[in-house]
């Protein structure tokens, strides 16, 4: 059996101990193994990012972005492979392998520009004869612990920014799909950064717990499920460090009875079925706003819904394919079942969805929900499977309510022709990212990506300037040349003031 090791510097992997099961998720069976690390294999990585990260620190940043270049090229040369590879153990289609590629990559872009994004802040003649000078310093050593969901996407949201500022990253993937990370290593190396750089320790909760409590490791990005990004949270800031966790979501799309039904639809189509729904910024909860546009949309809906392609991942006319693994697959079709005996109308129903020749691939087809209410438990969690849930609203103060009182806060989005609607509803709502006609308002790379609430634990947002301020410290300069006369003695006891 294949073994998916640890990128290691100057070490071999070493996967000998326990080993987890990587899924084919489109024919069901086991395609490899990855080794589940220990704490002396995080050693191993700290000890070669502590040789490593002084001289990358001081080399200069022009020539740190110039790494940064030549990784975004080798990644383009390999994107093909780089997206099967990503298809074949997650299970989304290629061409959306490809996008979660070239997302990360524009983080990389934004990277190239460090040098810029790192300068400092000066003040001349703060008081007499003084100088303040600040700069933006690298931690030293930074961890990142990334989702299945978008196994090349959130490293490079990571490692692309951690990096350029001067620091060694050691990135700890999901165990469910952690080839393309491996790649992405060995493709850092190739575009020239040194060995210790960029480091992959593979495993399950054993190495998180060895990331939060390892002295070494100065901060801690983390992306995944809600519970686990508090627990990473604490245990993390306890230890002294700096974290920032992102957590699960359920995001909804207000549709107001002016909207576009027909762009509606194609947009939700996409956004709640895309990737089978394994998205942080899904669309599965729309809000139609009067009994009108519900039934309006809902007619829409369902032939639309009816007409998705499922398919495997190489499929190129498929809009997407399957769940990560069985146990998932399981646990979005409880979901449909728990909101079924909750009351929910099941209009459509993806449960028992076989696909001729791949009847052991982990597929679910589109289910659509309508007359869901805030009461329900299938409302309230995320479910993260190819399920949108329809919850009708009265007018649009009751729509804004929904999101606003919703225990995530990561995207939400309102379709409308109607600005000041549109323009009130962005300032009023209580989530971290508004999509206005916009399903999934993922924003650019040089923006910054955080959702509120549950969605996020931790004050700094991932990538832009967000992201160089989480993976630097300031220092402070106050500077002083006397001219060689002696100071003002007798002041000397008292808290200098620049006045
Ligand atoms: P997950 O929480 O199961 O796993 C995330 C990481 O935590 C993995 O590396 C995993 O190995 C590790 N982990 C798992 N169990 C652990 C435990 N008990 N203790 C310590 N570490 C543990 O998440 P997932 O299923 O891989 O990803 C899907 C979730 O991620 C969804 O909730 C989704 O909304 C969320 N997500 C959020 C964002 C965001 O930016 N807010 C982006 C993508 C995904």
């Amino acid at each position: 059996m294949r073994l998916i090791d640890h990128v290691i510097s100057g070490h071999g992997g070493g996967g000998a101990g326990r080993r987890a099961d990587v899924f084919d998720p489109n024919s069901g069976s086991v395609q490899a193994q990855v080794a589940l690390g220990t704490s002396a294999d995080l050693d191993r990585a700290v000890a070669a990012a502590q040789a490593a990260q002084p001289g990358w620190a001081a080399t200069n940043p022009q020539r740190r972005a110039r790494v940064m270049f030549r990784f975004k090229e080798l990644v383009e040369a390999n994107m093909d492979a780089l997206a099967h590879l990503l298809s074949s153990e997650h299970g989304k289609v290629i061409a959306d392998s490809k996008g979660d590629i070239q997302r990360g990559l524009e983080v990389i872009e934004f990277a190239c520009g460090i040098p810029h994004a790192l300068k400092g802040e000066y003040t001349q003649g703060a008081g007499p004869g003084i100088d303040v000078y600040s700069m933006r310093m690298p931690l030293g050593i930074g961890a990142g612990i990334t989702p299945f969901n978008f196994p090349a996407m959130i490293p490079m949201w990571m490692f692309g920014v951690a990096i350029a500022c001067g620091n060694a990253f050691i990135l700890k993937p999901s165990e469910r799909d952690p080839s393309v990370p491996v790649r992405l290593a060995e493709l850092m190396r190739e575009a020239g950064a040194p060995e210790g750089i960029l480091q992959v320790v593979q495993g399950d909760k054993e190495m998180v717990d060895a990331i939060l409590d390892h002295p070494a490791i100065g901060a801690v990005s983390f992306v995944g499920s809600s519970d686990i990004a508090h627990y990473v949270y604490q245990r993390g800031v306890a230890a002294g460090k700096r974290v920032q966790a992102m957590g699960g979501a359920k995001n909804h799309g207000i549709v107001m009875p002016d909207a576009d039904l027909d762009q509606v639809v194609a947009d939700l189509s996409g956004a709640a079925f895309g990737s089978a729904g394994e998205r942080c910024m899904a669309l599965p909860v729309v809000v139609p706003v009067g009994d009108k546009t519900a039934d309006a949309l809902r007619e829409k809906l369902i032939p639309a819904i009816r007409s998705l392609r499922v398919g495997v991942s190489t499929d190129a006319e498929a809009q997407y394919g399957p769940v990560v693994n069985a146990a998932h697959k399981a646990r979005v079709e409880g979901w449909i079942q728990t909101g079924v005996d909750e009351g929910a109308e099941l209009v459509v129903d993806g449960r028992g969805f076989s696909l001729q020749g791949h009847e052991q691939g982990f597929f679910i087809g589109p289910s659509l929900f309508d007359r869901v209410t805030p009461a329900m438990k299938s409302y309230q969690e995320e479910i993260f499977g190819p399920v949108l849930q329809i919850v009708r609203a009265p007018d649009f103060e009751t729509a804004l309510r929904l999101p606003s009182e919703h225990q995530y806060g990561n995207g939400v989005a309102i379709f409308t022709r109607n600005g000041h609607a549109a323009r009130e509803f962005a300032a009023r709502v209580n989530v971290g990212m508004v999509g206005i006609n916009v399903p999934i308002p993922v924003p650019v790379a040089y923006h910054s990506f955080g959702g509120w609430k549950r969605s996020a634990f931790g004050d700094v947002n991932q990538h832009g300037m967000e992201g160089v301020r989480f993976w630097t410290k300031v220092k402070t300069v106050t500077q002083r040349w006397p001219d060689g006369g002696v100071g003002d003695a007798a002041n000397a006891f008292v808290i200098p003031t620049m006045g």
